[in-house]
């Protein structure tokens, strides 16, 4: 597929920058080297130093790398509950999570939305002897994004609870106070523009203190990936299996870009390309924006609803250059989603929109 953009929610176009971090690091070698090197503790090191610069991140949480945010969201259960967890569902990637829970013999209730709407978290009250949290903070099966601040009030409300936040897609536009959360993850096939294959949960001491008390009680909190197998390869900046050296490297090096680039600048322009979309499909005739209030809309998935089948809209865009996302699961023929993350140029958004003036009713 020459020269096609992929406007896809995820995995998607990767920042131009990747290419070159990548042909640097084969000749360096470093694709080569062990992972329980000094050479690979640097990376590690260097790349958990500048995603907490980049996402803000306090110093004395935790960084482990798993192989997806899939995994993220098993190992946050085997390690974080013993008996209960509560989970907002508003969507496909809440309603894994917390089938994972289930899965696991966990006594997991849910508060479930409508899918496309959301909710502030007033009306939610949670059951006695809640443990765990869970909360997808940009539900990309629905492209509806909770208020952050909506949530951090909840869990005022709530502060003895562990909170999990899913921030896959959110990452990096969203800005996140991770002195309120206990837990997020995230995977680098979206908002940080890479190739899919690397997972990242960042925890604080509470996470682990928790793992401790399971595994004490005697029920399994997993085998080489546990908390307190990762935390104890994490004091030496290393990994407990050989890990997707690639692209924890990359990780480093497009977090520093990022960090160059402006965090705000990036905010800014994603604000300026929702707009644009938004303000497109909100008087389109027959494709509009699947969520109706404003305030739960997605910045980074917009997701829209059409008239006719999606297919037809996604291979005509295919056809001239650039590739968006079928719905999601129950939603593939009826809606059609579109990335829009920091890699995303406004030009290339700009003629996006003007091929759906092509795109007919009929
Ligand atoms: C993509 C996605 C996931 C799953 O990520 P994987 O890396 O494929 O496991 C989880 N949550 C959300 C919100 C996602 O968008």
């Amino acid at each position: 597929m020459p020269n096609k953009t992929f406007f896809t929610v995820g995995p998607t176009e990767l920042f131009p920058e990747v290419k070159k971090i990548y042909q640097e690091a084969l000749k360096k070698k470093i694709f080569s080297i062990s992972h329980r090197s000094l050479e690979f503790s640097s990376i590690f090191n260097l790349t958990v130093n500048n995603l907490k610069k980049l996402l803000n991140i306090p110093k004395d949480f935790n960084v482990f790398f798993l192989s997806s945010a899939t995994e993220c969201m098993e190992r946050i259960i085997q390690n974080l509950v013993l008996n209960k967890s509560f989970h907002y569902d508003n969507g496909f990637f809440a309603e894994r999570f917390f089938n994972i829970s289930v899965q696991y013999n966990k006594s997991a209730e849910k508060f479930s939305s409508q899918y496309g709407t959301g909710t502030d978290f007033k009306n939610i009250k949670l059951p006695e002897n809640t443990e765990l949290l869970c909360i997808v903070l940009n539900e990309t099966s629905t492209g509806v994004a909770l208020n952050i601040n909506d949530i951090k009030r909840f869990k005022q409300k709530n502060p003895d609870v562990i909170l999990a936040l899913d921030i896959v897609t959110a990452v990096p536009y969203y800005k996140i106070d991770f002195r309120y959360i206990d837990c997020a993850f995230f995977s680098v096939q979206k908002g940080f523009g890479m190739p899919p294959g690397l997972g990242v949960l960042i925890l604080n001491e509470k996470c682990i203190k928790k793992a401790e008390e399971i595994n004490k009680s005697g029920i399994s909190i997993g085998s080489y990936n546990n908390f307190l197998k990762l935390k104890e390869n994490f004091l030496k900046n290393q990994t407990t299996i050989t890990p997707n050296i690639p692209l924890i490297y990359i990780l480093g090096k497009i977090s520093d870009f990022l960090l160059n680039y402006g965090i705000d600048k990036i905010r800014n322009e994603t604000e300026k390309k929702a707009e644009l979309l938004y303000n497109y499909f909100d008087e389109h005739n027959f494709i509009k924006p699947f969520v109706k209030e404003e305030k739960f809309r997605s910045k980074t998935t917009i997701t829209l609803q059409t008239e006719i089948e999606s297919d037809k809209i996604i291979k005509t865009l295919s056809r001239n250059g650039f590739v968006i996302s079928y719905g999601y699961n129950i939603f593939k023929n009826k809606h059609i989603r579109i990335g829009n993350f920091p890699m995303h140029r406004i030009e290339d958004v700009r003629k996006l929109i003007k091929l759906f003036h092509s795109i007919k009713l009929d």
